[in-house]
């Protein structure tokens, strides 16, 4: 789909373009009484290795969204988690203050974070990335320092609410997101909702079993999907299998140890074996479309990371194709399956797209 690019939220809502200093010159241009009456939304991306914050005007609930400023850092946990947030509540201020905004202009925060959370308790458990943040205090602490209500949710239903609500799922009722990074997440938007399921644990695409009694997975069980399609499985294989003589050899010796950036990059100069790895990859990964086609019918699949960077004619064509022939017309006729259209702007549209949908619900 045709998406504004680095235009993504090209005017502010009395449709003046936003200038690239960000909401500095909106809201010093803008009247005191505008002024007053302007609330923003920040998000909050905790990634592995970075953070990204971003600010947007509060819409309210409708439909689009304005980042107004933003800004990424290394993550960088001190074995505090409660420093680690206070931190974070700190660069969210300072993002404000460069704004010419501050705390009280907060209408809502919304947290993109990995790993199991207890939603009632708005605390992260065992997050992958940040060992010392078992049962880290997300919600309350960064509550009590920036006023505001604090809502979180996982990286992979951020994601998807962020491709809902300002990319290539947008306008639908059903959509399921997919990505393939080191492991593989998914997120579910059923009825206009995200679906979270019983102890919030819908979405675990990557856990379908896709081969009974298949490859052991990461997660202890065999034959996920993850194990054949994950980033970190597939990079373990290419390690085992890649023939001396490919391509993709050729460039993990340059830069590797080979990973499947590399397998993208040799099939699409033809490699043999590259070739057959993404054939492998596509397969699966229709599997897996397949069986969520036939259980959720969505609209819109739309597909992140890997299968976003292999594009069209490597990746997406011939997965439609195998989803259309494993599926019934009613069915896969109605599924279009899109690439991500966010691209670099996910980590700082996952934060906010949470802190958007709550207003939404609000609204
Ligand atoms: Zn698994």
């Amino acid at each position: 789909m045709v998406f504004p690019g680095s235009a993504l939220f090209p005017a502010n809502l009395s449709g003046q373009p936003i200038g690239p200093t960000g909401p500095s010159g909106l809201l010093a241009s803008a009247s005191d009484q505008r002024r007053a009456r302007v609330t923003l939304l920040a998000g909050i991306d905790i990634g592995g290795t970075k953070t990204a914050y971003a600010l947007a005007e509060d819409t309210g609930g409708a439909a689009a969204a304005a980042i107004t400023a933003r800004k990424r850092r290394p993550t960088e946990p001190s074995g505090d988690p409660e420093q680690d947030l206070r931190a974070m509540a700190e660069d969210v201020r300072q993002l404000l203050a460069e704004s010419n905004a501050s705390v009280g202009d907060l209408a809502v925060v919304g947290v993109s974070v990995a790993g199991p959370l207890d939603l009632d308790a708005g605390q992260v458990l065992r997050p992958p990335n940040l060992p010392h943040w078992d049962r880290a205090p997300v919600r309350d602490l960064l509550q009590a320092e920036l006023g505001c209500p604090v809502h979180l949710d996982n990286d992979a239903n951020a994601a998807a609410l962020a491709e809902w609500h300002y990319g290539a799922g947008q306008g639908t009722e059903h959509m399921v997101y997919l990505t393939m990074s080191t492991g593989v997440g998914g997120g579910l938007v059923l009825g206009g909702r995200l679906h979270r399921g019983v102890a919030c644990s819908a979405g675990e695409v990557g856990h379908i079993p896709i081969e009974w009694d298949g490859d052991l997975c990461h997660c202890g069980k065999r034959g996920c999907l993850e194990a054949y399609i994950g980033g970190a499985a597939w990079a373990e294989r290419l390690e085992r299998i890649t023939p001396a003589a490919s391509r993709v050899a050729e460039l993990a010796r340059t830069s590797g140890p080979a990973r499947p950036e590399h397998v993208v990059q040799a099939a699409r100069e033809g490699d043999a074996f590259a070739l057959s790895e993404m054939e492998r990859f596509n397969d699966y990964l229709a599997r897996a479309i397949v069986h969520l086609a036939f259980t959720l019918a969505p609209e819109c699949v739309v597909l992140g990371t890997i299968a976003t960077a292999a594009g069209e004619a490597l990746c997406l064509a011939p997965v439609r194709e195998k989803v259309r022939a494993r599926t019934w017309p009613a069915v896969g006729d109605n599924l279009r399956i899109e690439p991500s259209g966010l691209g670099d702007d996910l980590p700082y549209l996952a934060g906010l797209a949470v802190a958007h949908d709550t207003r939404r619900q609000d609204s």
